[in-house]
């Protein structure tokens, strides 16, 4: 097997929409196709397609007891997010501007929740004069909910996040069981459940541990102690949740050596704790808070090859995108060790002459890396560099205005 088919096979296992033989077409789109419709690379696409074979699958193994929501921080694209919201049955914001994104998907705004350390007044005001509920972070954030919601003379819709003793295991980010400005500590949420003020509703509790996790074992442990937590939490007070939101952490396959989750495993599981929470209330359903499991696997990332040269032996590819429309690509987005996304040379699936190359971008800056060393059908000016894996945590992730370079485009289609 020469070296670029054991990159093409592996590539291959994370993206089963790649064609077994040339031509690439993504969305029913060639890549040509796809520049001229967006008006020039750097662009990404996302495909619907893909979109909805993801939500299926998960929405067809989960009890209507589950009910899964978008975080739209993992892909704000106002088109992606209408299109979610018809498909969803909640979507949770992290800033002002998001919220107004969700609002105008038409989605109902209960369904809506406004989370995040650090809130202006403006922001949670909006909160709550859209009837949106806000995921408290702090014992501060409730006062200024409490005193914001007087000012409008509506009650604030409240929900609790906790910041629990334990860690989700292997998370590429862990985001609990440490000194953290996330949520409350489990013994200051304890007291603040037991005296809940007469003039905020309390809707529920949310939970989130960390993100991109491939272990389903680790993940429903750490499910399986959030909805323990939750249900200690609430003993000996009279709240009644309308959900415990569990977090997700889903993740998703992006180098060689990774295997995708086993999704069976945590829906069955999520399926149990359901009908756990329902002994205790009834009509109170589980949350599943999911970012880039949804969207992550139905992006891509095209940008153009616009110079070629040899340095010291070794070839540089050097493309008009790069770290400034794509920071995770880069490295420079949580890794701690640079490892390559999935990418090809989307005109050159196959091809008998390949070499290993270093693909760059253009800024004046070492960090911007597309790939390191990566065994390609060899590519030429002109040439479309393609990195797979960049539904989610892409362009607005990424400092697009890092050297003033043009933006990147953004189209969903399919
Ligand atoms: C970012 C975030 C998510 C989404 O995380 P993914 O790993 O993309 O699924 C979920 N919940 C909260 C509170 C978040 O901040």
């Amino acid at each position: 097997m020469t070296e670029y088919q054991s990159h093409w096979d592996k590539v291959r296992d994370k993206a089963p929409w790649l064609p077994v033989t040339a031509p690439l077409l993504f969305a029913g789109y060639s890549l040509q196709q796809i520049d001229r419709l967006v008006g020039g690379t750097p662009f990404y696409a996302y495909d619907r397609q893909l979109l909805q074979q993801r939500l299926q699958q998960l929405h067809s193994q989960l009890d209507d007891t589950v009910h899964v929501h978008y975080a739209v921080k993992a892909n704000p694209m106002p088109a992606l997010v209408d299109w979610m919201a018809q498909r969803v049955q909640g979507l949770d914001v992290a800033s002002q501007q998001e919220l107004i994104v969700a609002l105008n998907s038409g989605m109902a705004a209960q369904h809506i929740s406004l989370a995040g350390p650090g809130k202006h007044d403006n922001e949670l005001a909006a909160a709550i004069a859209a009837g949106c509920v806000i995921q408290l972070e702090s014992r501060q954030q409730l006062q200024q909910a409490l005193r914001l919601g007087a000012a409008l003379q509506q009650r604030p819709q409240l929900a609790l996040r906790i910041n629990p003793d334990f860690q989700l295991k292997n998370a590429g980010m862990k985001m609990t069981g440490q000194a953290s400005p996330f949520g409350l500590d489990y013994d200051d949420a304890q007291q603040l459940l037991q005296q809940w003020p007469e003039q905020a509703d309390f809707v529920g509790l949310h939970f989130f541990a960390g993100s991109q996790n491939l272990s389903s074992d680790a993940i429903n442990a750490c499910h399986q102690q959030s909805l323990q937590c939750a249900l200690t939490l609430l003993q000996g007070t009279s709240l009644v949740p309308q959900w415990i939101n569990i977090g997700g952490g889903l993740g998703i396959p992006y180098f060689n050596h990774e295997q995708p989750l086993p999704l069976s495993e945590v829906t069955q599981h999520l399926n149990q704790l359901a009908q756990q929470l329902r002994q205790q209330y009834a009509k109170a359903h589980l949350v599943l808070e999911l970012g880039r499991y949804l969207v992550g696997e139905a992006g891509i990332y095209v940008c153009q090859i616009v110079d070629k040269k040899v340095s010291k032996g070794e070839t540089f590819l050097i493309c008009d995108g790069g770290l400034h429309h794509h920071l995770a690509a880069s490295g420079n987005f949580g890794q701690v060790i640079r490892k390559n996304y999935p990418v090809l040379i989307g005109n050159r699936l196959q091809g008998d002459t390949v070499e290993t190359v270093n693909i760059v971008g253009p800024l004046c800056t070492p960090l911007d890396k597309i790939a390191d060393k990566v065994t390609l059908p060899q590519a030429h000016i002109g040439d479309y560099v393609m990195v797979l894996q960049s539904g989610a945590y892409g362009l607005s992730a990424s400092p697009s205005g890092f050297l003033s370079q043009p933006p990147a485009k953004e189209i969903l289609l399919g």
